[in-house]
């Protein structure tokens, strides 16, 4: 039965004491559940029509159904923007759903995340350019234990966040070293900072800072809860440190791989 307790202590003349508050959630965590079903359910029924509208949207712009005048054109590339972005959304939904209910296959294999990294940060630099953000790798040092496509998909929200929430001129670092039986990556930006607040809410599903004046940057509050769950599923730890204004720094963890013997032999599949 799930229960939650808070206490709240009592210091007064009469001496000392505390509330002690017992709460069933059982209700709490049903309707949870449910919202949780609810929404994947939805989620998976948009794919095929979504790509529908994509399909169509695509042939319209390629001129399949003649050549369009300027402003036609204009509204076929924001209607293929927004459902850019709903697909995006229906993408992570769909992962924190599997990362959380356990199908979501993660098969570590020894990786030297020098490459790893490096081609991941390739692949982000026409974003950073874009904003005119820099993208530093520094040393690099260490082979992880982990699937490569899992990791550079935590790597691409955290660099993709730490360039959106950088300003143009900046820099992101991304570095990596091997301490003890663990490899520590660590993602560094100079952008806004997150509020002590939101610390650890970050991690959780759909939360966004909330910044009055900030335009609209494109996300779904999805992308930390899925790298969290990645790391986890890899029995790692991933955190955060921020100074509001002046940047922040997310690390996390993974298991060390010793030098790959054979490789093949060396893959497993983690629980
Ligand atoms: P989103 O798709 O909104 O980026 P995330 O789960 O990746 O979702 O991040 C959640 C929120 O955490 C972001 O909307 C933003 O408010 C904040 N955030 C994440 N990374 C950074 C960062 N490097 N600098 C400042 N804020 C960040």
């Amino acid at each position: 039965l799930p229960v939650e307790i808070t206490a709240t202590p009592l210091v007064g003349d009469g001496g000392q004491g505390a509330v002690v508050c017992f709460r069933d959630v059982a209700e709490r965590a049903l309707v949870e559940e449910m919202k949780r079903h609810f929404i994947s359910a939805v989620s998976h029924e948009l794919r095929t029509p979504l790509s529908a509208i994509r399909g169509s949207l695509e042939m319209l712009a390629d001129g399949d159904a003649g050549a369009l005048p300027p402003p036609a054109l204009e509204l076929v590339s924001m209607g293929e923007r927004g459902a850019q972005r709903l697909g995006r959304l229906v993408d992570d939904i769909i992962d924190v759903e599997r990362l959380s209910t356990g199908e979501f296959d993660v098969v570590a294999r020894p990786e030297p995340l020098e490459p790893l990294l490096r081609s991941t940060v390739a692949t982000m630099r026409p974003l950073a350019e874009q904003h005119g953000v820099r993208i530093e790798v520094g040393e690099v040092a260490g082979d992880a234990l982990c699937d490569a496509d899992r990791v550079v998909q935590a790597l691409v929200n955290l660099v993709g966040n730490a360039v959106k929430f950088t300003p143009p001129g900046a820099a992101v670092h991304v570095s990596a070293e091997t301490r003890g039986a663990e490899v520590m990556v660590t993602v560094r930006d100079e952008g806004r900072g997150i509020p002590e607040e939101d610390l650890d809410r970050v991690f959780d599903r759909f939360h966004q800072v909330h910044v009055p004046e900030s335009r609209d940057l494109g996300g779904t509050g999805l992308g930390l809860t899925i790298t969290k769950s990645i790391v986890q599923r890899h029995g790692g730890k991933i955190w955060l440190t921020s100074v509001l204004g002046a940047g922040s720094t997310f690390r996390f963890t993974l298991p060390a791989a010793a030098p790959p013997a054979s490789d093949r032999d060396a893959a497993r599949r983690l629980a």
